[in-house]
C-alpha cells in the first residue's frame, strides 16, 4: 500500500532539523520509496515480464522514469518500456523459409499456442502504434492479475498503455517506442551518482515547484513544468557552478568507453555508465547555498531568449542556435530546456508564457527569502526556518490574473482523502470532473455555512437545492435579518453551472460555477481571539473536539462575531463579490482555480478579506472533503 507523507509530519520533521543541510538530506529519506514499496515494484515488472513473454516470445519489460532514475518520491507512477525487438526478429524469422529452425533458437517461451494464436493475427514490423498497444491492452486486461482501468493512449507524443495496480493503488504506464528514455533515465542514475548533492537538491526543487504549482501534475499534461524538464535544470545549474559539481554530456562523451557508446534512435547517448572514469568535482559549495544560488540564477534568467543545453553546459543564445539544423527543428517557447540526447526536443515545450513568468518571479521570491536568516537559522522559538517558508503554497500574483480579478488556487494535493477513497477517485473516469464536483460542493459549504454568506447563483436566478455531504438545505442564514430581494428571495447557494459539461466532452471545453455572494459581517475579523474564547468555555476535551470538528468550531467563530456586532450592521452587506471556480487550465490539470471579482467600490475591504479567504478556504476546503469521503466510509 501507497505510504503517505502528510504536510504536517514534514514540517514537523523539517523544523526539527539542525540546518538546512541536514533538512534536505531529510527530504530524501522522507520522500523516497520505502524497501517493501521497491520490492513491490520489482514483483510488478516480474510478474508483467512472465505474461508478456507468453505472448510476446523474446520481449523484456524495462522500468524507466522516476522509479528507478534515482528521483523516486512515494506514489509515483511505474514507467515500464516493452522492448518488442527481439519478438520482431523472431516472428520475422519463423515466418521465413527457416521458420521451424529459427521458432526452436528463440530459446525458451514460445512453445505454447496462446504466442502463436495473438502473434498471428499481427505483424511487428508493420503494424501502426495503436494496433501494438491495443494488443498490449488486451493482455493487460485479460492476463495480467490484480490490474485494472487499463487505457491505450495512442495519441499521447509518447503513446502509452496506462494501467492501475489494484491493491497498491498504483500508476503505470507502458510505453513501446520510448528506448530515448531508457537512456536519459540511466544519465539521471549516472548524475546522481556522481555528486551527492543532486538528490537533496533536486527533491527540495521538485517539492517547491509542486507547491507553487509551477509543476509536479501527478496526471501529466497541461502548463507546469514536468518532472523530467525541471531535473534538467537542475542538472544543468549544476553544470554551470564554478566549478561545476557535474560535467557536461560532451565532456562525458569523451570519457565513453568504446564499449558503452550508443546511438538511439539516431542520436549519439554516449555517455560512460558509471562513476570510475569521472573525476569527482571540487566545488565545495553547500546544500543551502546551491539552493539560493538556483533562485538567484534562474529569477534573472532569459528563458525566451536561448536554449538552455546539457550538452554544452550553457545557455545558447537563439539566433546562433535557430541556423543550426536542431535548432531549425526545435519547438521554441516561453521555456526552452533541450533534451540531452533528443536534441532537437525542448522537454518545456508544453509550458505557457503565465507559467514562464511565475517560475521566475517565484524564483525571485525564493531568493530574497534565501537571503533572510529565516532561511538560514534553525528557529529557536519554534517557528517555521529554513526550507519550510520555501515550501509554503504559493499563489499567483493578482496581477497575473488581468483586472477580472484574485485568484486561490486549491490544488488536487491538499486531499485529505484516506488512500481508498483517493484510489477511488483516482478511477473515476472523468477524474477531473469528479475532484471539480467535490472541491465546488466544499467552497459552498465554507460560503454558505461557516462564513454566513448568502449566495445565489447569476443573475439573481434562485437556484434549485443540490445535495451536499452535510445535507445543506434551506436553512436560514444565522443573524441575517434582511430581506434579499435583490438576490431572487432565495438562499439556496447551489452554485450555479455554467458550461455543464455533456457527455463525450471536447477536451477544450471548459468547465465553471460561479456564486454571487454577499458578506454581512466582518466575519473574517478577530476569529483568532473569539476561537479562544470559545475554548475556554468549551468542552472537557478542547482539543479533540477541535481536531474532529473544525468546520464546526469555525462555524461557531461566525455565529459568534455575528452575534457581537449584533445590530450595527445596515440594511446592505459589506461586500458583494462573484466566485468562479474553474478547472485548471490542462487538459489534465487537477486544480480547482476560484477567481473573486469584487462588487464596484469595495477595494479595501475587499482586499481584507480576500487575504483572509486565501489562507482559510483551502483549508476549510480539505478538511470538508476530507470529512466527506470518511463519512462515506
Ligand atoms: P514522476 O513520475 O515522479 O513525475 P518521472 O521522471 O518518472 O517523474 P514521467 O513524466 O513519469 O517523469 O516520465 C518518465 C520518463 O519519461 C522520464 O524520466 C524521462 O525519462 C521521460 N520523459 C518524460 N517527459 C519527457 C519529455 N518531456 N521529454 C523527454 N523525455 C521525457
Ligand atoms: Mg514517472
Amino acid at each position: 500500500h501507497r505510504e503517505q507523507l502528510s504536510p504536517e509530519k514534514l514540517v514537523q520533521a523539517l523544523c526539527q532539523a539542525d540546518d538546512v543541510d541536514s533538512q534536505m538530506s531529510q527530504l530524501v529519506q522522507l520522500f523516497e520509496l520505502s524497501e517493501s514499496e521497491r520490492r513491490l515494484r520489482h514483483l510488478l515488472v516480474t510478474l508483467f515480464q512472465e505474461v508478456f513473454s507468453e505472448f510476446f516470445p523474446g520481449c523484456a519489460i524495462l522500468p524507466f522514469g522516476s522509479s528507478v532514475n534515482g528521483f523516486d518520491i512515494h506514489g509515483c507512477d511505474l514507467d515500464l518500456f516493452l522492448d518488442l525487438e527481439k519478438t520482431k526478429t523472431f516472428q520475422a524469422s519463423a515466418k521465413g523459409p527457416q521458420g521451424a529452425q529459427a521458432e526452436e533458437e528463440a530459446g525458451p517461451g514460445p512453445d505454447s499456442d496462446s504466442e502463436d494464436s495473438i502473434l498471428s493475427d499481427i505483424d511487428l514490423t508493420t503494424a501502426t502504434v495503436p494496433e501494438v498497444l491495443e494488443l498490449v491492452a488486451a493482455v493487460l486486461r485479460k492476463c495480467v492479475p490484480g490490474v485494472h482501468s487499463v487505457q491505450a493512449v495512442p495519441s499521447a507524443r509518447r503513446p502509452v498503455v496506462k494501467f492501475c495496480h489494484k491493491d497498491s493503488g498504483l500508476l503505470g504506464d507502458i510505453s513501446i517506442n520510448n528506448r530515448l528514455a531508457l537512456c536519459n533515465t540511466r544519465f539521471l542514475q549516472l548524475c546522481t551518482e556522481a555528486d551527492e548533492r543532486v538528490r537533496p537538491l533536486v527533491y527540495a526543487l521538485r517539492y517547491w515547484a509542486k507547491q507553487q504549482a509551477l509543476a509536479g501534475n501527478p496526471f501529466g499534461g497541461g502548463p507546469l513544468l514536468n518532472n523530467y524538464a525541471l531535473t534538467l535544470l537542475v542538472l544543468f545549474f549544476l553544470q554551470t557552478r564554478s566549478p561545476p559539481v557535474l560535467p557536461t554530456l560532451a565532456q562525458l562523451r569523451e570519457l565513453t568507453g568504446d564499449g558503452d557508446q550508443a546511438i538511439v534512435d539516431g542520436w549519439d547517448c554516449s555517455f560512460p555508465q558509471d562513476t570510475s572514469r569521472l573525476e569527482p568535482s571540487t566545488n565545495t559549495e553547500s546544500l543551502c547555498s546551491l539552493l539560493a544560488e538556483f533562485f538567484r540564477v534562474f529569477g534573472d534568467h532569459d528563458f525566451a531568449g536561448c536554449v538552455i543545453s546539457l550538452k554544452e553546459g550553457r545557455a545558447l543564445p537563439l539566433p546562433s542556435f535557430l541556423l543550426s539544423e536542431v535548432g531549425a527543428k526545435l519547438k521554441l517557447g516561453p521555456f526552452n530546456v533541450q533534451d540531452p540526447f533528443e536534441l532537437s526536443h525542448n522537454v518545456a515545450a508544453n509550458v505557457n508564457e503565465k507559467i514562464a513568468l511565475r517560475f521566475q518571479h517565484c524564483c525571485r521570491d525564493g531568493a530574497k527569502y534565501c537571503r533572510s536568516l529565516q532561511y538560514q537559522r534553525k528557529s529557536s522559538k519554534g517557528k517555521a526556518w529554513g526550507l519550510v517558508r520555501l515550501f509554503q503554497p504559493g499563489v499567483p500574483e493578482a496581477g497575473e490574473l488581468g483586472p477580472d480579478g484574485l485568484l486561490i488556487t486549491i490544488p488536487f494535493t491538499l486531499m485529505a482523502l484516506s488512500p481508498g477513497s483517493r484510489q477511488q477517485l483516482c478511477q473515476a473516469r472523468d477524474f477531473r470532473r469528479c475532484w471539480f464536483d467535490k472541491v465546488c460542493a466544499a467552497v459552498t459549504f465554507v460560503l454558505k455555512d461557516v462564513l454566513k454568506c448568502s449566495c445565489t447563483g447569476p443573475a439573481g436566478e434562485p437556484l434549485g437545492q443540490e445535495p451536499t455531504e452535510q445535507g445543506g438545505g434551506e436553512q436560514p442564514i444565522v443573524g441575517s435579518k434582511h430581506p434579499r430581494s435583490d438576490e431572487g428571495g432565495s438562499l439556496a447557494v447551489s452554485p450555479a453551472k455554467k458550461k455543464p459539461r455533456a457527455e463525450g466532452p471536447a477536451p477544450e471545453e471548459e468547465e465553471s460555477v460561479s456564486w454571487s455572494c454577499a458578506v454581512w459581517h466582518r466575519v473574517w475579523m478577530g476569529r483568532r481571539r473569539i476561537r479562544r474564547q470559545l475554548r475556554h468555555l468549551g468542552s472537557p476535551q478542547p482539543d479533540a473536539e477541535q481536531e474532529a470538528g473544525s468546520l464546526e468550531v469555525e462555524e461557531k467563530v461566525s455565529e459568534a462575531i455575528i452575534q457581537q456586532e449584533g445590530d450595527s450592521m445596515g440594511s446592505e452587506p459589506l461586500l458583494r463579490f462573484t466566485a468562479c471556480a474553474q478547472v485548471g487550465s490542462g487538459q489534465e490539470d487537477t486544480r480547482t482555480l476560484l477567481c473573486f471579482t469584487p462588487g464596484p467600490q469595495q477595494g479595501l475591504l475587499f482586499q481584507d478579506f480576500y487575504h483572509f479567504l486565501q489562507g482559510f478556504l483551502p483549508r476549510m476546503v480539505e478538511r470538508y472533503v476530507g470529512r466527506a469521503a470518511r463519512g462515506r466510509q
